[in-house]
């Protein structure tokens, strides 16, 4: 496993352009999709992914100062209502003990709290907020990872790394606003945070289980569960 590849926000050595490799699949090429107010988004070939180009991205200071109005307050019902969507389709398929990683989880571990209230050990990372990298020297059970896949620089860079952190027999937990109508998309709630960098359709997340060897499960509508088989 290679660490310096986790870079939910620091890009190295990335280059999203048109006409480059899809970063989320690796095999499809980027032609341009579309441009909105000054920000250009490509669409790949083969996994329908759309990745904003890299010359529109924040860099890293800007990119922290939003996450840091983020507010992910653990008592807040709604909130935890919100949470739910990812957490109970994951309760369903772990067992109380299991040691997990929330991984990506902001300035406020919520989902670890809901997690732990049921009995599982829940480790933090978060590049930003929980850079601890002892948290990603071990496998774990099952990882959650919500709302953190539309900001990845480098997607299936991290996409592997998930799976090296995960146990066989592990489970992933992701929420993500799945990516439907491209006639939405200018006016999209979620293209206008401008940290979230890449967008998925279900779709294009059923390509990335197939290349890991997961089994992909949508439990409810932007939640998908992956399981890696043992
Ligand atoms: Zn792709």
């Amino acid at each position: 496993m290679q660490k310096s590849e986790v870079v939910l926000g620091k890009a190295a050595d990335v280059n999203v352009c048109e006409d480059a490799t899809c970063t989320v699949c690796e095999l499809g090429v980027l032609t341009h999709f579309r441009a909105v107010k000054g920000q250009n988004y490509l669409r790949c070939s083969h996994c329908e992914a759309t990745i904003m180009a890299q010359a529109s991205w924040l860099d890293p200071d800007e990119e922290q100062a939003v996450y840091s109005l983020h507010d992910n307050d653990p008592n807040d019902l709604g909130y935890r209502a919100f949470l739910e969507k990812l957490t109970l389709p994951m309760l369903d398929r772990i067992k109380p003990g299991a040691l997990g990683l929330d991984f990506g989880c902001g300035p406020g571990p919520a989902l670890a709290m809901m997690l732990r209230e049921a009995g599982m050990e829940v480790a933090l990372y978060d590049p930003f907020f929980y850079p601890s990298q002892s948290t990603l020297s071990h496998p774990y059970d099952f990882i959650t990872c919500t709302e953190v896949v539309e900001h990845l620089h480098q997607p299936a860079k991290v996409f592997n790394q998930l799976d090296a952190l995960l146990k066989p027999g592990g489970w992933l937990g992701i929420m993500t606003c799945f990516q439907t109508c491209d006639e939405r998309f200018d006016n999209w709630h979620y293209r206008r945070d401008p940290t979230h960098v890449v967008f998925y359709r279900e779709a294009t997340l059923g390509l990335i289980a197939k290349r890991l060897g997961w089994i992909m499960a949508v439990p409810c509508k932007n939640v998908a569960i992956f399981h890696k088989p043992l």
